[in-house]
């Protein structure tokens, strides 16, 4: 397969389309590519078990980015969403950074679009902008601290009290931190269509047939969930939880990827995927461009070293320049 057909069907479809024999061991290959390149598989929480079990790294964004930024690896293989392999090569430029499939999007990049948050910003401009890392590397360009939900009220809670501070593009999470710190945030009005989706009828329903359990949530739900929650958090903080806490049942209220790891870590407990509103086949919140990662996909994307993310370099130093902030104000957690 030429390198040209190849990219032409990046550039029509998102990824390589190639058919992957039927007898190949799918598994074996990757990780036979993987040596062979000398590449780096990072896998978010949220994507399909079966990638997450073939992933060198798994972990939430925080955790990702730092081992984005630490590899030694040529190659970064990132099975996530776009925003995260931009991160990557942000963080990484003289690496190859390539993702399964470029139709990975993310509902809340795509709810703060660069040109349309400019403008909101011009609007006030004696405010610093923290930035949920969540957004397109446009707008990190624009931000001054980029922040994740592990590390969002203490990067909030390490600037001065009279700081006037944009918080984008979660208003869920900003809404969150803002009740948390005692801060008054400008708010971009953007939001998780998964983490929006969990259904507070249903699960109040689940709660009354389940009032042994502990609700967890992540601070991308909206506020009313957040509020009758036992305990929020990011999704690394909600692992740990899970896995600590002396208490044997959990409604978890996040993207229901993050329940293959809880319970490969704790297989005696008991843990029930928090409802969304409508009728997916899990009845479950899934997010629909994490699952667009699959194997043959991965295998692809490491073969053929595409699809490969590209960052204009004016806008990685400027993203790089709050990311690395972040980075720094989050050391030790
Ligand atoms: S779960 Fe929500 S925030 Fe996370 S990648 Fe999917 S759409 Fe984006």
């Amino acid at each position: 397969m030429s390198m040209s057909s190849i990219q032409e069907q990046v550039a029509r479809y998102g990824y390589v389309t190639e058919a992957v024999a039927d007898d190949l061991d799918l598994i074996a290959e990757i990780n036979r590519l993987k040596k062979e390149k000398n590449a780096v598989i990072l896998a978010h929480y949220y994507v399909d078990g079966a990638i997450q079990d073939i992933a060198d790294y798994i972990g939430d964004s925080l955790g990702l980015s730092q081992q984005a930024a630490a590899t030694p690896a040529d190659m970064i293989v990132f099975c996530g969403v776009h925003f995260m392999g931009e991160t990557a090569k942000v963080l990484s430029p003289n690496k190859k950074v390539v993702i399964p499939d470029l139709n990975a999007g993310c509902s809340l990049a795509d709810s703060a679009p660069a040109d349309k948050f400019a403008a909101f910003k011009a609007q006030y401009p004696d405010h610093l902008v923290i930035s949920y890392i969540n957004c397109s590397a446009e707008i990190k360009a624009l931000t001054d601290i980029v922040c994740t939900s592990s590390n969002a009220l203490q990067i909030v809670n390490s600037l001065p009290k009279d700081q006037k501070i944009i918080f984008a593009p979660d208003a869920n999470l900003g809404r969150y931190v803002a009740h948390k710190t005692g801060r008054d945030l400008v708010l971009w009005d953007g939001a998780c269509i998964v983490h929006i989706d969990i259904s507070r009828e249903k699960l109040q329903k689940l709660r009354e047939e389940n009032p042994d359990a502990l609700l967890i949530a992540h601070p991308e739900c909206k506020e009313d969930i957040l509020l009758q929650a036992d305990f929020v958090s990011s999704t690394t903080g909600l692992l740990k939880f899970v896995q600590e806490y002396p208490h044997d049942k959990f409604i978890v209220a996040t993207e229901a990827g993050i329940l293959h790891k809880m319970k490969e870590s704790v297989p005696h407990k008991k843990l029930i995927p928090a409802p969304a509103t409508d009728n997916n086949t899990c009845a479950c919140s899934e997010c629909p461009y994490m699952k667009m990662n699959t194997l043959e996909k991965l295998y692809n994307a490491l073969l053929y070293e595409q699809p490969e993310i590209i960052v204009p370099e004016n806008t990685r130093l400027k993203a790089y320049a709050s990311v690395a902030r972040m980075l720094e104000l989050s050391k030790g957690i």
